[in-house]
C-alpha cells in the first residue's frame, strides 16, 4: 500500500479507499457523449467529520478533491480532473423526520427517490423532482440546485433547503441555516453553497422543507403541428388564470423517439406536444385541468387527459429513448425567456443540420428551459467533435435570445469556459472573488463552474 492510500485509509478505513478508481466513479451522465475524468483515489467517508479530515488532508498536500453524488449530472461536474474523488454514498442517514414540523434532516448521500418516498409515507411532499431520482443524491441536487418538471410552480431544490451542514476549506465543518423556515442572520451562505457544484464546499447534510402532498394532480397534453403552434399554446396556458404545477414540451424529434404516448392514437402526426398539470384539492385541480385543457385547444391537433402515472412514466423515459436512437447524445439545458421558446426549439434543429447531426429538444416549457440535444454515436470521434461545436453555437443562440447557458444542470466542466460570455466582467470578477475566498487553493472541484474565468 502506498503512503497516499495508507493516509486516506487512516481517515475513512481500508474498505472505503480504492485505487485505481473504478471506471464508473470517473463519469456522469455525459458518458453518453463519451466524457470521462481521471483521479488517483476514491474515498467514501462515513461521516461529516471524515469529510472534514479528508479536505484538511487535501489542503495540507495540495491535492484536488471532487465531491461525487449519484453521477447523474449532465455537465461533467463529477468527472474529476485529478486528485481524489469523495463519494457521499455511505452518508445516507435520515437524522430527523418531523412530520408535524413539515421538515426532514438528512445526509447528502440519500437518494432523491428515498427523500420522496419518506415524505409521501408521512403524508408530505418534497416537490423538487429532477429525473434519475433513484440515482441522484440529495447532495448532488443541492450542489446543482436541480430543477425538474414541478419547479415551474414549486421552485428548484434550493427553495426547499432551510439549512446545510457542509465542509469548507481548509477542512472545517460549518452549519448554515437549520430547522428554521426563516433566518436572515448573517450573509446567505446557504444560498452561496446551493448550486456551487462542489467548488465552494462539500454538502454533508441538509434540513429540507416539506409540504402536504396535493390531493390530486391531473395532467393534460396538447398535440400541435409545429413548434410555433405549440409555443403559442404554452403562452395561452400561462394566460389562462390557472397555475400549472408543471408545463412541459417535446418537439417533433423527441416525440418520434419517445414512442408510446399513453393516449388514443399516440402522438402520430404531431410536431410538438405541451403537457400541463393541474394540482391541489380534487375539485380545484379538476377545475384548473379543464381551464388548462381549454387553453391548449387553440391550434391543437388533439388535447387529451391521460392517466397521471402512465404519462409521467412515459415522460421520465424520454431522455433514455432519445439516447437509444444512436447510442449517445449531447444534451444541454439552456433556458430562454418563455416567449422565445419556439426560436430556441427551431434553432436547435437548424444548428444540428448545419453540423450534420440529428437534433431535438424537450423540457420545461414554462421555465423556458430547453434540453437541446444532438444525437451521436459515442464511438465516432468526428461526430462527437461536431456535437461539441454545435453546442457552442447553441450557447450563442441562448445568449442572443436573452437566456442562460444552464437552467438546471450547472456548468460543470463542459460549459464553464462560456461563463465569461454570459456575465459582464465586474460580475465575473465577483464570482472569482467568492471562489478565492472560500477555496483559496482552488482544490475543490477544480475546472468546474469557473474555468478560465480568471483569464477572461
Ligand atoms: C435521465 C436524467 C434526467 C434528468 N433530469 C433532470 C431534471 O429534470 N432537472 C435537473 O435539474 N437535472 C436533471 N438531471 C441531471 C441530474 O440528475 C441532476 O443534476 C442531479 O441533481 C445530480 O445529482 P447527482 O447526485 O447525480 O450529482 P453528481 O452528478 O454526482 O454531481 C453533480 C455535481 O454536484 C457535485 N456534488 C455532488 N454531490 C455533492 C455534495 N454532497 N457536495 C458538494 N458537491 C456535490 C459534483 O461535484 C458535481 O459537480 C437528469 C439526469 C438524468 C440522467
Amino acid at each position: 500500500m502506498t503512503t497516499l492510500l495508507r493516509e486516506l485509509a487512516g481517515i475513512a478505513g481500508d474498505a472505503n479507499v480504492e485505487a485505481p478508481v473504478p471506471r464508473a466513479a470517473l463519469r456522469d451522465a455525459t458518458e453518453a457523449q463519451a466524457y470521462a475524468g481521471r483521479a488517483d483515489a476514491l474515498v467514501r467517508p462515513g461521516s461529516a467529520e471524515e469529510v472534514a479530515a479528508l479536505l484538511a488532508w487535501c489542503y495540507r498536500h495540495d491535492v484536488p478533491l471532487t465531491a461525487r453524488g449519484g453521477g447523474s449530472g449532465f455537465a461533467g461536474g463529477a468527472a474529476p480532473e485529478g486528485g481524489i474523488v469523495c463519494s457521499l454514498e455511505r452518508m445516507r442517514a435520515v437524522r430527523a423526520l418531523v412530520p408535524e414540523g413539515w421538515r426532514m434532516h438528512a445526509e447528502a448521500g440519500l437518494a432523491t427517490a428515498h427523500v420522496h418516498r419518506l415524505a409521501r409515507e408521512n403524508g408530505l411532499w418534497f416537490p423538487p423532482d429532477p429525473g434519475a431520482a433513484e440515482q441522484s443524491q440529495l447532495g448532488g441536487n443541492i450542489a446543482t440546485n436541480a430543477g425538474g418538471p414541478h419547479a415551474f410552480k414549486y421552485g428548484v431544490t434550493g427553495d426547499w433547503v432551510m439549512g446545510l451542514e457542509a465542509v469548507v476549506a481548509p477542512g472545517e465543518m460549518v452549519r448554515v441555516g437549520g430547522p428554521l423556515r426563516k433566518d436572515v442572520a448573517g450573509y446567505d451562505l446557504r444560498g452561496l453553497l446551493i448550486g456551487s457544484e462542489g467548488t465552494l464546499g462539500i454538502v454533508t447534510a441538509a434540513w429540507l422543507r416539506l409540504i402536504p402532498a396535493p390531493e390530486a394532480a391531473l395532467p393534460v397534453i396538447g398535440l400541435y403541428p409545429d413548434a410555433d403552434a405549440g409555443a403559442a399554446a404554452v403562452q395561452n396556458a400561462l394566460a389562462s388564470g390557472a397555475i400549472p404545477a408543471a408545463l412541459e414540451f417535446l418537439d417533433a424529434g423527441a416525440l418520434a423517439a419517445a414512442a408510446g404516448l399513453p393516449v388514443d392514437g399516440g402522438s402520430a402526426g404531431a410536431g410538438f406536444a405541451v403537457l400541463a398539470e393541474a394540482d391541489g384539492p380534487l375539485a380545484g385541480a379538476q377545475a384548473d385541468r379543464d381551464t388548462l385543457a381549454e387553453a391548449l385547444e387553440d391550434g391543437a391537433l388533439a388535447v387529451h387527459a391521460p392517466a397521471p402515472e402512465a404519462l409521467w412514466r412515459w415522460r421520465s423515459g424520454v431522455s433514455h429513448a432519445v439516447i437509444a436512437q444512436r447510442g449517445g447524445k449531447l444534451s444541454e439545458d439552456v433556458a430562454v425567456p418563455v416567449e422565445r421558446l419556439a426560436e430556441a426549439v427551431r434553432g436547435t434543429v437548424e444548428i444540428g443540420e448545419r453540423h450534420g447531426l440529428q437534433a431535438c429538444s424537450w423540457g420545461h416549457a414554462g421555465d423556458g428551459n430547453v434540453h437541446a440535444t444532438f444525437l451521436l454515436d459515442p464511438g465516432d470521434a468526428a461526430e462527437r467533435g461536431r456535437a461539441a461545436a454545435a453546442a457552442e453555437e447553441l450557447f450563442d443562440l441562448a445568449l442572443a435570445l436573452g437566456g442562460t447557458l444552464s437552467g438546471e444542470h450547472g456548468l460543470g466542466r463542459l460549459k464553464a469556459h462560456r461563463l465569461k460570455d454570459q456575465l459582464d466582467p465586474a460580475t465575473l470578477a465577483l464570482q472569482r472573488a467568492v471562489k478565492d475566498a472560500l477555496d483559496p487553493k482552488g482544490l475543490l472541484n477544480p475546472g468546474a463552474k469557473l474555468r478560465d474565468a480568471r483569464a477572461a
